[in-house]
């Protein structure tokens, strides 16, 4: 049964995949410092948590010593566009001092593979859509540029030290997973469908859409929307195909398909029967208009096949568990 070490899997998408792995039957581990994840999204019967952070190297010295881990799954990073722009440091020192920090302890241990969750910001400004492997990586932000940064170790790393590793670019991480056990959960909540579930339970004030005068048919932004169980079963493929001795690469994972700001709210209001309550506001810092992916690649290369590609299903996923969490608390 492998070992795996899954870095930040007390949060969104780690805890998604962390429940993937168990129920592949791989021997989990999860490293977190909980300062964005919860301890309750780790069924902890299943996985063992260790809490504390990436960054400190006596720690993972320590883990890498006590056992012998098939591979290394990073989620734990900060992700907030808008305060990397004013705190850029604490992007730099989390997101890329860390993570060389890991990648040291784990070239001196002589672990690997490794399956790095990056980001479509590292592409800033699209100049063509949907976005490929191949366009241009210019990153409009500390948050992408930090990844960015990473991406460009991963390959110095493979390249010196042969450390095997796949960089997943997430498009629009969204939905729950289908059980309805665990979701979507970040504190502050800055992402449009959980906002737009909240607005429609009364928990929040009404939604701002962030700019109707973008370039795009209906002016709001267009985005392309992925569903979190899609995005860790990528996570499964990707390590299969390191396991198989591929070389080191990157993916855009997305659908492929671009839903407007209106259109994410026109279907929330169709799975959940209400009224979206929502104000007209600026545009938020930082935004492009239209970020699309093409995962030609990730689908022929890996074999990888989302099985929730549509965006009411995304919705449905995502309501089911706002409603519980809403009971819960
Ligand atoms: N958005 C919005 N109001 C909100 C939150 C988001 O209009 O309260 C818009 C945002 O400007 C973007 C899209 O919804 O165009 C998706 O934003 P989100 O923060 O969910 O993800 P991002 O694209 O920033 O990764």
């Amino acid at each position: 049964m492998p070992k795996l070490l899954v870095i930040g899997g007390a949060g969104y998408i780690g805890g998604h995949m962390v429940s993937q792995l168990v129920k592949a039957g791989h021997h989990v581990v999860v490293l977190d410092d909980l300062s964005t994840g919860f301890q309750t999204a780790i069924d902890e019967s299943h996985a063992q948590l260790v809490v504390g952070d990436v960054g400190d190297r006596n720690l993972l010295n320590a883990l890498f010593k006590a056992d012998r881990y098939d591979g290394v799954l990073h989620f734990a990073s900060l992700i907030q566009v808008g305060e990397s722009v004013v705190k850029p440091a604490r992007y730099y020192r989390s997101n890329v001092a860390n993570t060389l920090t890991l990648l040291e302890a784990m070239v001196e241990h002589d672990v690997g593979p490794l399956i790095f969750s990056s980001t479509a910001a590292v592409f800033g400004e699209p100049e063509y859509s949907p976005i490929d492997e191949a366009h241009r990586q210019a990153p409009i932000n500390p948050y992408g540029a930090s990844k960015y940064m990473v991406e460009r170790m991963l390959e110095d790393f493979d390249h010196a030290y042969g450390l095997k590793s796949v960089a997943l670019r997430y498009f629009n991480a969204a939905g729950a997973d289908p059980s309805g056990q665990i979701g979507e959960r970040h504190d502050p909540e800055t992402h449009l469908i959980p906002l737009a579930l909240h607005a429609v339970l009364g928990a929040r004030p009404p939604l701002k859409v962030f700019g109707r005068d973008y370039p795009t048919p209906d002016g709001t932004c267009v985005r392309d929307y992925i569903h979190v169980t899609d995005l860790a079963e990528a996570h499964l493929r990707a390590l299969e195909y390191l396991w198989a001795g591929k070389p080191t690469t990157r993916f855009n994972l997305g659908n492929g398909n671009g839903f407007s700001v209106q259109e994410v709210l026109n279907a929330v209001e169709r799975v959940t029967g209400q009224r979206v309550p929502y104000e007209d506001a600026p545009r938020r810092g930082g935004d492009p208009a239209n970020l699309v992916a093409d995962s030609r690649a990730a689908k022929s290369v890996l074999g990888w096949c989302p099985q929730y590609g549509e965006l009411d299903t995304i919705v449905e996923h995502a309501w089911a568990w706002e409603q519980k969490r809403v009971k819960l608390t």
